[in-house]
């Protein structure tokens, strides 16, 4: 973030926002595991500095499940199992919820037969997708995931002018027996959608080519994306004529590509191709249980010192320290538990608007993290 959207942040208690989110969503028809495994997940992709999908998100959830785009209490209901293989369809229910519960039978899958592989479709929105890598690195697993935005063309391929993908994340990770995990969790759009949408709203710059004008040249204007409806109090990113842009031209584009084949075709999602399809995520996931192909008994050590030697190289010119993926969340998080968690005042007046609605007995006092300043920089 900005300084300027920073100072503009309430440093609050995480412990507090999680209840009181968790509240929300049993109030809003969830059941209380379901609703505090959403709690958690949005808690810690904002600790994680992933604002864009952490308690942000709320208010959009809040409204969904009032319309039924997503739904309350779905199961993960299981399709076909084949060897190793699970495919499941969340029928439109809570994503992080759904993907969570389909990590741990496909980790379960790993250190059973050495690799599990999950088909996901019609799941809700999922969020950070490196939360499941990390829950299968703290199980010992190595995990790799394609996801495909269902309902959601937000992006030009490499070469176009018109949108034909979504964000569609890509996540890798590599458990360090010996220290910190491997967690590689990216967008293939150069900035994921809810960037744009903080941009919009003055928190954040975006690169100057993070997007596609309708008239086919790169800018930074989320206007492309959102059209008229940016004035609304929930922007439609399919609103606008522009496009996101992949990142790394033609081979991230690629990567993108690939994610709606497998993340959207194979698992029954569906692509964002000619036919529209109803908004979720798709999940393609392969878990491997590393000791179970480690004949000559070198992986942990390996990874160990490679992240290592990797950390050890010189900074280049403008960088402070080599970091491995998952590194600048983990610090991001150690810093904003100690210091409160930066909430944007438009965000939590909206999330505490929508307790109010609820009856539930929530304000910004109760929220705020004790003993540091009310607003502060990051
Ligand atoms: P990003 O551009 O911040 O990249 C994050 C990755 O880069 C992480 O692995 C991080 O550890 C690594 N990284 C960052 N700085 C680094 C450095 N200096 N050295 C080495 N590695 C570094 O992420 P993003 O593209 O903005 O994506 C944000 C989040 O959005 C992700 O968690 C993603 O899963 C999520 N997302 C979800 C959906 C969905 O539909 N569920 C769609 C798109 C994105």
């Amino acid at each position: 973030m900005t300084d300027a959207g920073v100072a503009e942040s309430i440093l609050t208690d995480p412990e507090g926002l999680t209840k009181l989110i968790g509240e929300v969503l049993h109030a809003d028809g969830c059941s209380t595991e379901e609703a505090d495994c959403v709690a958690d997940h949005l808690v810690e992709a904002s600790l994680c500095g992933h604002d864009s999908h952490g308690v942000i998100r709320l208010p959009r959830y809040h409204s969904w499940l009032g319309t039924g785009q997503i739904k309350a209490r779905q199961p993960l209901r299981l399709i076909s199992s084949l060897g190793s293989a699970r495919q499941f369809d969340g029928g439109n229910g809570l994503g992080q919820w759904l993907a969570r519960a389909a990590t741990a039978q496909g980790v379960a899958l790993a250190r059973k037969e050495g690799i599990g592989v999950i088909l996901l479709r019609r799941a809700g929105h999922i969020g950070r997708v490196g939360a499941y890598a990390e829950q299968a690195a703290e199980a010992g697993c190595v995990s790799l995931i394609f996801v495909n935005v269902g309902g959601s063309r937000l992006v030009a391929p490499f070469g176009s002018a018109q949108r034909a993908g979504s964000t569609a994340p890509v996540t890798i990770g590599v458990p360090n027996a010996e220290g910190d995990d491997f967690i590689l969790d990216f967008a293939t759009s150069k900035v994921a959608e809810g960037k744009a949408l903080l941009a919009a709203r003055g928190g954040i710059d975006l690169p100057d080519d993070a997007l596609m004008g309708a008239d086919g040249r790169p800018t930074d204007d989320p206007l492309e994306l959102y059209g008229a409806s940016l004035q609304e109090r929930l922007p439609d990113p399919r609103a606008g004529k522009g496009a996101l842009r992949p990142f790394g031209d033609h081979k991230g584009s690629g990567l993108m590509l690939a994610c709606e084949l497998l993340g959207g075709a194979l698992t029954g999602n569906g692509t964002n191709g000619p036919t529209d399809h109803e908004f979720g995520n798709g999940m393609l996931a392969v878990f491997l249980e590393p000791s179970r192909f480690d004949d000559l008994g070198m992986f942990d050590g390996e990874v160990a010192s490679f992240i290592d030697f990797v950390r050890s190289r010189t900074p280049a010119q403008g960088s402070d320290l080599v970091l491995i993926p998952g590194d600048k969340e983990r610090r991001t998080r150690a810093q904003r538990i100690v210091r409160g968690l930066p909430v944007p005042r438009p965000v939590l007046t909206a999330i505490l608007r929508i307790a109010r609605e609820l009856n539930l007995d929530w304000d910004e006092e109760r929220l705020m993290k004790r003993g540091v300043a009310m607003t502060g920089k990051d």
